[in-house]
Formats: structure tokens, C-alpha cells, sequence
């Protein structure tokens, strides 16, 4: 490649003329705030990286391609490194590789635009077939389903080692949070299960276009194993569910349905080494494990 910027990035003018030649006017529905400033795109793609020969980076909700295109530029240095860009909007992700082509014409060769819904992802085949293997996450996430998202690409592809992602600061704040936090909770847990996940950074919302009324945050995070115990993933998250469906109470009361009566919730308990008095709110992500792999123990007669 010559001394040429591999990428000329999009600022506020090209943002909103994009939006205008397409008729686009971004939608709530879908949290349709687009960032306007290089330098935030920049930070994010520079928290991504940096990025392996054939990394293929998954961007979920590209929108107008503010941050594909800083994706593209830390991802040049790479050999084949590649960035995979799914948009739910018909519109957007039309229009993307027309944008990528003017403005990272040397690199238009290394996105793939896929029109979905990054909920309904799956590790393919079909048309998410160049999705097989995603090593990295970033996206500036539709808020409403910022967290499910996340959960469902961990769990969806083995393959992804760690990801950055911009989230409203209360979701955040949750997904980073740990046992005694005040905001500990659903999102915490679920994601511990899966990675370490850490505060990477505050966001102004003078960035957005519209500006939203949330201020946002960057929440980075690796891919650890899980938990060691003999539950799977969806009993454990069974029982994180539970424990949080009823805050506040002792796990005895909120596991009782669960269990099928309080005390076969504090006999599973006691037997995963956890005291029937603690809260959902304290506990590890071990520990969610541990019950409910007692459950199951205990269900077989393998514990008394
Ligand atoms: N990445 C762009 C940026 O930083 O300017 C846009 C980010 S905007 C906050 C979120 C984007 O996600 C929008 O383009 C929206 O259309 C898209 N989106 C919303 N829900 C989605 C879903 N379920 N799957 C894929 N994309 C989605």
C-alpha cells in the first residue's frame, strides 16, 4: 500500500449528507445513533486490536460505517485480517460497501456486509457462513439489545476471543460489574460465565448523531473458561435467573420454585457448599455453577 491513508474516516458533514442521499432518518426502534467522531471510532478500533493475519472481526449494527471503516484502518497492518458487518437495516447495508468502496477503496475487499439480525446469528452454514470463525468483536451496540447480543455471539461462536463494544453506561456498568456491587445482576453473571469483562472508557453523546439522551461507555472483554462443574450453561444460567427473579430474597426463597420447594432449594444449596441465607447478589459465577450442578447430583442420587 502506498504512504496514502488506508481509510479517510466519516465526520459529522459525511455522516449526515450519507444520510440524506439515502433518505435515511435514524430510528429510535432500532438505536440508530451514529457517531460523527473519528476519534471515538479510532479508540474503539485501537481497544480491538490489535488484530492477527485472517482475524475476522465482527461488527454488529455498522450503520452508516463509521466505525467499519476504523475497524478496516487498524485491521490494514494485518495480512487478510477481514471485518464482517451485519446491519439489520435493508438500507444501511446497502449502502455500506458503496461507502467502504469511496472512501477504503484498498481495503473494500476485506468487508462482507451481511443484512440480519444479529439475534437470530448462528454459526452457519447459510448465510452467515462467512461468520464461521469471528475472533473479535466490536460494534457500537443497539442499546435495547446491547446485552443479549453480546451473550448470544459468546455463546454462538466458540471462536470469538475478546470484544469491545459501546453500550449505554448503566448496562455497562452492570456487565462489569461483580458480587456486592449495588448493579450486580442478570448481565453480570451471564457474561462472567463466558469472559472477564472490564471499563474501557467513558463516551460524551456529543459524539451521536441525533444525540442520544444516555450517557454510553466501552466495556472490553476476554473469552475465559467457563466454570469448572457438570451443569451446562443453560442450567446455570437457569439458576442465575432465578436467584435475581426475586431480589433481595435468600436463595432459599428464590430458588424455591426452581428447586420445587424451599427446602429442596436449601438442600441443593448446601450441597454446592453455598449458605441458603446469601443473596443472588453475592455470589460468584463458580457458585451458580456449583448449584446447579448439586441440583443435577442430587436429582440422580449421587449426593444425600
Ligand atoms: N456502528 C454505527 C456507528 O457507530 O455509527 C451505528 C451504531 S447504531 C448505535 C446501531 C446500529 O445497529 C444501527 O445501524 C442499527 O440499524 C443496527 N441494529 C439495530 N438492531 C440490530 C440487530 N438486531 N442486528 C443488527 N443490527 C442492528
Amino acid at each position: 500500500m502506498s504512504g496514502a491513508a488506508p481509510a479517510r474516516l466519516l465526520g459529522a458533514g459525511d455522516v449526515r449528507a450519507i444520510a440524506a442521499r439515502i433518505g435515511v432518518r435514524p430510528a429510535k426502534r432500532l438505536g440508530q445513533n451514529f457517531v460523527v467522531e473519528p476519534g471515538t471510532v479510532r479508540q474503539i478500533a485501537a481497544l480491538a486490536g490489535p488484530f492477527a493475519p485472517n482475524d475476522v472481526i465482527l461488527e454488529i449494527g455498522p450503520g452508516l460505517g463509521s466505525l467499519t471503516l476504523a475497524l478496516l484502518e487498524a485491521a490494514a497492518p494485518a495480512p487478510a485480517a477481514r471485518v464482517v458487518a451485519v446491519e439489520i437495516d435493508p438500507v444501511l447495508a446497502a449502502e455500506l460497501p458503496k461507502t467502504i468502496a469511496d472512501r477504503a477503496p484498498g481495503l473494500a475487499d476485506r468487508v462482507s456486509v451481511l443484512r440480519a439480525d444479529a439475534l437470530t446469528l448462528t454459526a452457519g452454514p447459510g448465510p452467515e457462513a462467512p461468520l464461521i470463525h469471528p475472533q473479535v468483536i466490536a460494534a457500537n451496540l443497539p442499546y435495547n439489545v446491547a446485552v443479549p447480543v453480546v451473550l448470544r455471539l459468546l455463546a454462538v461462536f466458540p471462536s470469538l476471543r475478546s470484544g469491545v463494544v459501546m453500550v449505554q453506561a448503566e448496562v455497562a456498568d452492570r456487565m462489569c460489574a461483580g458480587p456486592g456491587s449495588r448493579v450486580y445482576g442478570v448481565p453480570s453473571a451471564k457474561l462472567a460465565w463466558h469472559a472477564q469483562a472490564r471499563p474501557a472508557g467513558t463516551v460524551p453523546r456529543t459524539v451521536f448523531w441525533p444525540v442520544p439522551n444516555v450517557d454510553s461507555k466501552l466495556v472490553a472483554f476476554t473469552r475465559h473458561d467457563p466454570p469448572v462443574a457438570a451443569a451446562s450453561r443453560t442450567e446455570v444460567f437457569s439458576v442465575i435467573d432465578a436467584a435475581f427473579g426475586q431480589r433481595r430474597k435468600t436463595l432459599r426463597a428464590a430458588l424455591s420454585t426452581w428447586a420445587g420447594s424451599p427446602d429442596a432449594a436449601e438442600r441443593i444449596v448446601r450441597a454446592a457448599g453455598v449458605s441458603p441465607g446469601a443473596r443472588g447478589e453475592s455470589l460468584e459465577i463458580a457458585e451458580f455453577a456449583r448449584i446447579a450442578q448439586a441440583k443435577a447430583s442430587l436429582a440422580e442420587g449421587r449426593l444425600q
